[in-house]
C-alpha cells in the first residue's frame, strides 16, 4: 500500500483566490520545512499578484535557516487603510499556540492551516477556517508544492529549492521514509525538475559546520546513558555547553543519525539546558515506539519517531522525568 498525499481541499483554494493580503506564519524556533514552506507559498502568492508577508516568532537555531531569516518578520503592523483584512496560513503548526509572540496579533484575523502533524486540535476544514492537514505527508512543504500546482501554477526553481530543502531536513535526506511513500519521490523528482539541486541541498544542511559542533557533538556522544538492556539512550548538553558553543555548534541530524545506528537501540532523548530553569527536550525513535504520545504528555508534540518538549527545571528533573514516562514502554 502505498500513501497518497492528499489534494488541498477546495475551501483552502478559495481562501487564496479570493483573497489580496496574506500573513504567512508558522510555528517559533521554525525548522527547515517550516521555513520552506512560508517562503515558497509567500513566493507563489506574490505571483499571483497578492500581498504576502511571511511571518515568525523565531529564533531561527540552525545553522541552515540563517541565511533565510531576514526574509521573516515577527512585527504584524496593523494597517490603517481600510483595505482587505489580511487572511493568514499557519503552516507546519499542531496549535497556534506554536506560533508563540506572534500568536496574539494573527488572532483577529481570518485563518487557514496547513500541517502534518497528527492532532486532536486541528478545526474541521471549512471555508472560514481551511485545514489542510495530511498526516502521512511526511514534510507541510509537500502540501504547499500541491497547493502551488492547484493554484495553477508551475514552481519557480527558488519555490522547488525551497520545498525540496524543507522535504529533504523533515526526512532526514529520504532516510525515514519507506515502501509507502513513492509518491514522496515523484514529487522529489519533479522539484528537481523545476530546479532543485540535491546535491546543493545536502551541502546546505550538512555541510559548512564549524570545528566547535565536532567538539560537542564528541561531548554529547562521552555522556551517553543506556537504559532498558540498551533499547533507550539518554545524554545531554549542559548550560555550559549551551552558553560557550551556542545553538551555532547543534547539528541534530548527525546526533541522531549516529544515536539510532546503535545496535539494539529503540529510542533516545537528549535533553539541552539553554537557560538556567528550562530545557528543550528531543525524543527519537526507530521505528514502533510512540515518542510523539509522550513528548504530548509533557505539552509537546511531534510526530511517531520525531517528538521535541521544553520542560521547566534542570537537565537531573527532564531526566527523571522522561526516563519515567518510558518505563511502561519497555518494562511490560
Ligand atoms: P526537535 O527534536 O526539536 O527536532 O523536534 C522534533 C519534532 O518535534 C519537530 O519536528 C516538531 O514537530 C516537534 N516538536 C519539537 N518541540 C516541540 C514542542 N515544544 N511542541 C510541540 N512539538 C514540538
Ligand atoms: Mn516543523
Ligand atoms: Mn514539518
Amino acid at each position: 500500500m502505498c500513501y497518497e498525499i492528499k489534494n488541498p481541499p477546495q475551501e483552502l483554494v478559495q481562501f487564496i483566490n479570493t483573497g489580496s493580503r496574506f500573513i504567512i506564519a508558522g510555528h517559533k524556533e521554525p525548522d527547515g520545512d517550516c521555513v520552506g514552506s512560508q517562503l515558497a507559498l509567500r513566493s507563489a502568492l506574490l505571483r499571483l499578484g497578492k500581498e504576502a508577508i511571511a511571518c515568525s516568532a523565531g529564533p531561527f537555531k540552525r545553522t541552515e535557516l540563517r541565511e533565510y531569516s531576514g526574509q521573516f518578520t515577527d512585527q504584524i503592523l496593523e494597517q490603517e487603510d481600510a483595505g482587505d483584512p489580511p487572511r493568514v496560513v499557519i503552516i507546519d503548526c499542531t496549535s497556534r499556540d506554536r506560533t508563540g509572540d506572534i500568536l496574539e496579533s494573527l488572532e483577529k484575523f481570518p485563518c487557514a492551516i496547513i500541517d502534518h502533524h497528527a492532532s486532536v486540535t486541528h478545526p474541521q476544514s471549512s471555508a472560514e477556517e481551511p485545514v489542510y492537514v495530511d498526516e502521512n505527508s511526511p514534510s507541510s512543504t509537500l502540501l504547499v508544492y500541491k497547493l502551488i500546482k492547484e493554484l495553477g501554477l508551475e514552481l519557480t526553481k527558488e519555490e522547488a529549492t525551497l520545498l525540496f530543502f524543507g522535504l529533504c531536513t523533515d526526512t532526514g535526506f529520504f532516510r525515514y521514509l519507506t515502501e509507502k511513500n513513492a509518491a514522496v519521490f515523484e514529487a522529489a523528482a519533479e522539484m528537481v525538475r523545476f530546479g532543485a539541486n540535491p546535491k546543493l541541498t545536502f551541502n546546505n544542511i550538512h555541510g559548512g559546520k564549524k570545528l566547535n559542533s565536532r567538539i560537542l557533538l564528541g561531548n554529547v556522544l562521552s555522556r551517553i546513558e543506556s537504559y532498558y538492556g540498551g533499547k533507550l539512550l539518554f545524554s545531554y548538553e549542559t548550560l555550559e555547553e549551551f552558553n560557550a558553543f551556542g545553538f551555532e555548534s547543534r547539528d541534530s541530524d548527525s546526533l541522531n543519525q549516529l544515536l539510532l545506528s546503535i545496535e539494539g537501540v529503540e529510542a533516545f532523548v537528549i535533553v539541552r539546558q539553554e537557560c538556567a530553569d528550562n530545557c528543550t527536550v528531543s525524543l527519537r525513535s526507530v521505528d514502533k515506539i510512540n515518542v510523539s504520545q509522550i513528548a504530548s504528555s509533557f505539552g509537546g508534540g511531534g510526530h511517531k519517531n520525531a517528538a521535541g518538549l521544553t520542560m521547566k527545571g534542570d537537565v537531573s528533573i527532564a531526566k527523571k522525568n522522561i526516563l519515567d514516562s518510558f518505563h511502561n514502554i519497555f518494562a511490560c
